[in-house]
This record gives structure tokens, C-alpha cells and sequence, in this order.
């Protein structure tokens, strides 16, 4: 009897060993990015509900422009041309920034292009026969809002390099 209750004791707290080292080891590899090449790994969002979450539900007031199912584009509160739009898809898919996509938001990202020229076009918007369409990655790079987003400006003409 005691030396079962010994097997037990001592599988048990293997199991735990085990337990504890494999959660450690996928932790590392999560940290590491290791996870990145998998398919649909980029989908993971981590990232908390920020500003474009809240005006997809309809908390916060955007002057909408164009929508479907996966992408909404919208007039940026802060106009920096006659014509300026922000297209964005609806869910984050883990994208806070475009650094961060891989095969599997090839779909997604086709789909924000396609807009983003479509409304490019769009003289009713205020745009004309060029744009600027650009997407600003990284903090020290414009980007404000965590949450992929593709600028489309027009309707003046535009200065290229950006400082
Ligand atoms: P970025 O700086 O590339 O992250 O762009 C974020 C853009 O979102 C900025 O140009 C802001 O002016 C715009 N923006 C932030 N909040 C709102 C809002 N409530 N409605 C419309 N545009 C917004």
C-alpha cells in the first residue's frame, strides 16, 4: 500500500514537473516570436481593444465612408489633406502594425489595397487623378493607433520623401 501511494505521489508530481516545463518552454517560444511561422499563429491578438474597436461598435462617432463585412474606412478626425481616409480591417487579426503580418493576412491585406484604391478614385471624397496611400508602422513612424491602418490622402498635391 505504501509503495503505491509512493508511485502515485511521485507520478503526480511529475506530471506537474512536466506540466510546469512544457508551459515553460512554449512561453519562451511564444516571447521569442517562434510561434510567427505557424499557420495562423499572427491571428493570436493580444493587444487590448483600443480606439477603432470602439467605432466599430458604434461607441465612438466616424464619419464612415465605405464598409463590408471585413473592412471599414472612415474620414480621419485629424485631416491632413482635403481628402483623407483611413481604411482598416474590422478585426485586428493580431495586426497592430503591419511588421506583424505574415502569410495569413494575405487575404486581409489585399482586401484593405483594394479599398484604399477604390476610394483613391473616388472624386466624391475628394480625390482625384493621385493619392498617397501609406501606412505608418511603428511609433517614431507616425503611428498613433495600434490597429493596421492604410491613410489615403489626396485632393492636394503631396511632398515625397516624409521627414
Ligand atoms: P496613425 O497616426 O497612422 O496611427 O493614424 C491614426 C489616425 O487616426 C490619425 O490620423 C488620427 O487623426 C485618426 N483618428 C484617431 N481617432 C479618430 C476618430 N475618433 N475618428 C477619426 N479618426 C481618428
Amino acid at each position: 500500500m505504501c509503495v503505491l501511494y509512493i508511485n502515485v505521489h511521485s507520478i503526480v508530481l511529475s506530471i506537474s514537473f512536466l506540466s510546469n516545463h512544457i508551459s515553460g518552454v512554449l512561453k519562451g517560444w511564444d516571447d521569442g516570436g517562434r510561434w510567427d511561422t505557424i499557420f495562423l499563429a499572427g491571428q493570436r491578438d493580444k493587444d487590448p481593444p483600443i480606439i477603432f474597436d470602439k467605432i466599430i461598435a458604434g461607441e465612438i462617432l466616424a464619419d464612415a465612408v465605405r464598409e463590408n463585412e471585413r473592412v471599414l474606412a472612415f474620414k480621419d478626425i485629424n485631416s491632413a489633406a482635403p481628402a483623407h481616409i483611413l481604411v482598416f480591417p474590422k478585426d485586428r487579426y493580431g495586426l497592430s502594425n503591419l511588421r506583424k503580418a505574415s502569410a495569413e493576412h494575405i487575404d486581409i491585406l489585399g482586401r484593405l489595397l483594394v479599398a484604399a484604391g477604390k476610394i483613391a478614385n473616388d472624386e466624391i471624397l475628394g480625390f482625384g487623378d493621385r493619392a498617397l496611400i501609406v501606412i505608418n508602422d511603428g511609433s517614431d513612424c507616425g503611428q498613433g493607433v495600434p490597429h493596421l491602418h492604410v491613410h489615403v490622402l489626396g485632393g492636394r498635391k503631396m511632398i515625397w520623401p516624409p521627414g
